[in-house]
Order: C-alpha cells, then sequence, then structure tokens
C-alpha cells in the first residue's frame, strides 16, 4: 500500500450501467429481467432455478448502479470523474469500459471522454498560473497487434521498453491538443480510421481494443519554490473493450462455435491483472502477458487511479452473458 493513503484511493471504482430495452427487443417482445434496488445494488428479478442458485447470486452491489434513465453526465459525474481529473494532479489514470457487444460501451465512454476532456479544458483555463501541454494519441487493440489511429498507416506498433518511462509505443502519433474543436477532429479522424478494412464497424469494435491516451504536462508559470509542484505530467486513458463476450471461458457451445468467438488475450489478462490489483497491490501481477495490459501498466498499477464502467442489457436473451459481466465487475471490486 502507498504511504500515507487510507487505502480507499487505492480501490477501484466499479459502477454497473443498464441501457434501455432497444426497439430489436421490445419487437422480439422481449423483458427486463433486471431491476436497480438502489443505487449501489442490483437485482435478478426472476426466480432463479435451483442449480443457478448455487452459481448466480439473485443480488449484486458496488460502488454505483446506474438504470436505464441515467444520462451519460450523471455516469460521467459519479463513476469517472474523480478518476479522470486526478491526471491534473499528476496522477495517471484509466477508465473502462466493459460488456457485452451491444450494451453501451461506446456510447458510454464516447460521453464520459468528452466531458472529462471538457473539463480539463475548463480546468486549464481558470489555471493560468501554471501552463499546460496536452498530448494525444489513439489506438486500437487488434489479435494483439498494436495500431496507431491518428495515422493512416497501419503498420502495427511495436512495444519497447524504456527504462524511464516503461512501456511505450512506438511510433504512436502524438498530437498537441490545441482546443475542443482539434479535439473533436482528431476523434472523428480515428473513427475512419478505425473502420478501414473491417467489414463493419460492430465487427471491429467486438474484436478490438481502443485507446484514446491524453498526457498532460504542466509547470508553474513562474517558479514558486516547490519543486514538486512546478512541474506535473501524467496520462489518463479512455479506453473502450473487446466485447466481453470474448473474455468468457464458460459460454455455451453454441456462443463459442459462432464463428470468430474466441478468446482475447488481451480481455483476458486485464481480467486477471483487475482482480489481483483488487486483492492487494503486492505480488505478481502480470501485466506483462498482454499487449493491453503493457501498454497500461503505468496508468493501473502503483498509485494510479482506475474506473470500470460494466455496461448491460437489461434483456432476458442476454442473461447469460450479463451474470458474466456482473460476476467481473464484483472480481474487480
Ligand atoms: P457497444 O459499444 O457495447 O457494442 P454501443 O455503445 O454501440 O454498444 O450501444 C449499442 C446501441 O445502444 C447503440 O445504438 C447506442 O446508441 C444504444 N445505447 C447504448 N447505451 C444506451 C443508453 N444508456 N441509452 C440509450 N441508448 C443506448
Ligand atoms: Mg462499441
Amino acid at each position: 500500500a502507498t504511504q500515507g493513503s487510507t487505502g480507499n484511493e487505492e480501490r477501484i471504482l466499479v459502477s454497473v450501467r443498464v441501457r434501455p430495452l432497444n426497439d430489436k427487443e421490445i419487437a422480439k417482445y422481449d423483458l427486463s429481467e433486471w431491476e436497480c434496488i438502489n443505487d449501489t445494488t442490483i437485482m435478478y428479478r426472476s426466480n432463479l432455478s435451483a442449480s443457478e442458485r448455487s452459481l448466480y447470486p439473485t443480488t449484486y452491489t458496488f460502488d454505483r448502479v446506474f438504470k436505464t434513465d441515467c444520462p451519460t453526465r450523471q455516469v460521467y459525474e459519479e463513476a469517472s470523474k474523480e478518476v479522470a481529473l486526478s491526471v491534473l494532479n499528476g496522477i495517471n489514470s484509466s477508465i473502462f469500459a466493459y460488456g457485452q457487444t451491444s450494451s453501451g460501451k461506446t456510447y458510454t465512454m464516447s460521453g464520459i471522454t468528452e466531458y472529462a476532456i471538457a473539463d480539463i479544458f475548463n480546468h486549464i483555463e481558470k489555471h493560468k498560473e501554471r501552463e499546460f501541454v496536452l498530448k494525444f494519441s489513439a489506438m486500437e487493440i487488434y489479435n494483439e497487434s498494436v495500431r496507431d489511429l491518428l495515422s493512416t498507416d497501419t503498420t502495427p506498433l511495436r512495444l519497447l521498453d524504456d527504462p524511464e518511462k516503461g512501456t511505450v509505443v512506438e511510433k504512436l502519433t502524438e498530437e498537441t491538443l490545441r482546443d475542443w474543436n482539434h479535439f473533436t477532429e482528431l476523434i472523428s479522424f480515428c473513427e475512419t480510421q478505425r473502420q478501414i478494412g473491417e467489414t463493419s464497424l460492430n465487427e471491429a469494435s467486438s474484436r478490438s481494443h481502443q485507446i484514446l491516451r491524453l498526457t498532460i504536462e504542466s509547470s508553474a508559470s513562474e517558479f514558486l519554490g516547490n519543486d514538486k509542484l512546478s512541474s506535473l505530467s501524467a496520462s489518463v486513458n479512455f479506453v473502450d473493450l473487446a466485447g466481453s463476450e470474448r473474455a468468457s471461458q464458460t459460454n455455451s457451445a453454441g456462443a463459442r462455435l459462432k464463428e470468430g468467438c474466441h478468446i482475447n488475450r488481451s480481455l483476458l489478462t486485464l481480467g486477471t491483472v483487475i482482480r489481483k490489483l483488487s486483492k492487494g497491490r503486492n505480488g505478481h501481477i502480470p501485466f506483462r502477458d498482454s499487449k493491453l495490459t503493457r501498454i497500461l501498466q503505468s496508468s493501473i498499477g502503483g498509485n494510479a487511479r482506475t474506473a470500470i464502467i460494466c455496461t448491460m442489457s437489461p434483456a432476458r436473451s442476454y442473461v447469460e452473458q450479463t451474470r458474466n459481466t456482473l460476476l467481473f465487475a464484483c472480481c474487480a471490486k
């Protein structure tokens, strides 16, 4: 444990967000099987069979549970803002969206990213006594291959071990972020890059991880006599993970046979890393077992702050996957 800490700020903040039933689900007369009974607890509504009862709880409790009508703004404020803005104090952080394909990861993470960047620009505006440099980069991990989303070059990038900085992504583009418009331009560029070479965006996003990284360097405009505060540098990472159906080894035979539904190494390793970190930060944590966890090591281990937002559909037809998501979330607490 970090000296002087209460232990509280080391914990991983874990939340669950339930999206509304969509038109397709409603058209199929799919039903909502889950009920948020308060701000922290979600309950499975139907009776569990005898065999299920030994495997699954009926209620699950997290730091926060967001009902279907909660706006993303609230999810940002209550489940990720503090973690994201710790970057302004020189503390690395990561925010993850975890859940099966179509559960709302991209919807949630893109909103959170926009609110956080807007808050960061506001903070900078209000703190003229410091000089800030913002560097933005974006990458995608697909089949354990890392690609630069700010470049038209699709050559896989190598990971290098730097004795001072730890793992660095070689040749990754870093854009110096000027203002809000510049940010939205870069985001739309990433989106077009993500679609290139994929049969559909949905297929690509179900298999790949997207990391948007903002590195903030700041220094006192005038030297204030305090070395430590005079210069700070840290990164915040917004991570839209591959569909969690790629992490379950316990999928039903049908799901496992579905074409391409193979286990995703980065997602599996992230699960192991998060589970181990939530049990204490000592001992061996297998960061080096996947590209995702290598790239994010300095932003999830050590004194970094982490938030995980697990997204889920309330639909009966997804109960099995949703339970896997909730069990993952329980392990992360
Ligand atoms: P994922 O990235 O997990 O595959 P998406 O974020 O693309 O899922 O969401 C799937 C669909 O559901 C999208 O059309 C999205 O707009 C919609 N959606 C997701 N979450 C919500 C929500 N909380 N409220 C309303 N619509 C949502
Ligand atoms: Mg998505």
